[in-house]
């Protein structure tokens, strides 16, 4: 069965956090005056186990999800998770099974999430510069680690490797042209993503964000780009290079949003279902699976949720939504 929400969009991804965690402070997701030493993260208890999780998956692939992204926090800092990456690659009907990261320990665990049966990953990687790299993401771990984390996971036998670039004006835009130029030579895919107002933290600004159609013409000047087509639900709009040295991504969140397409879920480290990046509360499916209800129940249950869905916040940005609450990014998992 395939659900669809109001506007008749189909629910096809499902993007879970498996840890509210990290062992980064991106300025621009877990500002150290908010997340500091007396933050209150989640207990364990009060996490998914990955049993819980994987029963949620199998319910999810009967009505239409077909992509399972896992995120966080920091993923990689969830303990034994090639465990839960056996336990989705066993799921019947799931196609497609990818990582976000930030790559600090991939350099550990790439060769055991591959052998798991995860067939994607993206690492973020906003800077190449060593100092810039310290100050961005506010860790004492260098940036060495995340190049040898990337290249312990191309060893591993994934790629192309995506990259998620943030862009911010004044903080790294200057780096357009050295990223590019790295992902073309080192064959992975990078993507550049357009900053975002997620959460209610990271201090945005409508004159941080550098517009994707800017990045395309600094690239395009480089290096001649002709797109590629796109496919149903896809975020990022793909450039191939003409010299045939790979391909790069935007993803305009801002200046040109996706909602008409958005066939994303996203479930939080805690149990909650969220319909949009930017919503303000969640379905409890943990309450639910730790009361005891069947999967009919569960199926029911998140067949009507989505099936009311309304959410695109990103096509009403422009309208009054700053001052709104919404959930962090490192809760629900980007
Ligand atoms: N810790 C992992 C990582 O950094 O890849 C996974 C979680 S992180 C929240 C997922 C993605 O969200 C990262 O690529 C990060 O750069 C992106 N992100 C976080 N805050 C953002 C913002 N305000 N605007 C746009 N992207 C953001
Ligand atoms: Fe951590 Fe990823 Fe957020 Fe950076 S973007 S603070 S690495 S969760
Ligand atoms: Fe989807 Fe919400 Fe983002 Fe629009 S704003 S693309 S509905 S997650």
């Amino acid at each position: 069965m395939q659900v669809v929400d109001t506007l008749g969009r189909p629910l096809r991804a499902l993007r879970i956090s498996v840890t509210d965690r990290c062992n980064f402070r991106c300025r621009y997701c877990m500002p150290r005056e908010v997340f500091g030493p007396d933050y209150a993260y989640l207990d364990r208890s009060a996490l998914l186990s990955f049993e819980e999780i994987t029963r949620l998956v199998r319910i999810a692939t009967g009505l239409g999800i077909a992509k399972v992204r896992l995120t966080g926090g920091e993923p990689l800092l969830r303990r034994e998770l090639p465990t839960l990456v056996r336990m989705l690659a066993a799921v019947p009907g799931l196609q497609d099974l990818a990582l976000t990261t930030n790559g600090a320990l991939l350099g550990e665990l790439a060769p055991a999430l591959r052998a798991a049966g995860l067939k994607r990953l993206t690492v973020s990687l906003d800077t190449l510069r060593p100092d810039r790299f310290q100050s961005l993401s506010d860790t004492d771990l260098p940036l060495d680690k995340v190049l040898s984390g990337l290249e312990a996971a191309r060893a591993a036998g994934f790629g192309p490797i995506k990259l998620n670039c943030v862009l911010q004006r004044g903080v790294n835009e200057d780096e357009i042209l050295d990223l590019a130029a790295f992902a073309r030579e080192q064959g992975h895919t990078l993507r550049f993503i357009e900053f975002m107002d997620v959460g209610t933290t990271n201090g945005w600004k409508l004159d941080s964000v550098v517009p994707a159609a800017e990045i395309r013409g600094i690239l395009q000047a480089r290096w001649p780009l002709e797109p590629l087509p796109v496919a149903p639900g896809q975020v990022a709009r793909d450039w191939r290079y003409r010299d045939g040295r790979g391909e790069v991504g935007l993803i305009a969140s801002v200046t040109a949003p996706f909602c008409r397409d958005c066939d994303r879920a996203r479930l939080s480290a805690d149990g909650h279902l969220y319909t949009c990046l930017f919503a303000a509360t969640g379905l409890d499916l943990k309450g639910c699976l730790r009361v005891g209800h069947s999967d009919a129940d569960l199926t029911a249950l998140l067949s009507a949720h989505w099936g009311r869905r309304e959410d695109r916040y990103s096509e009403l940005r422009r309208e009054n939504t700053q001052g709104l609450p919404r959930i962090e990014m490192s809760h629900i998992g980007g």
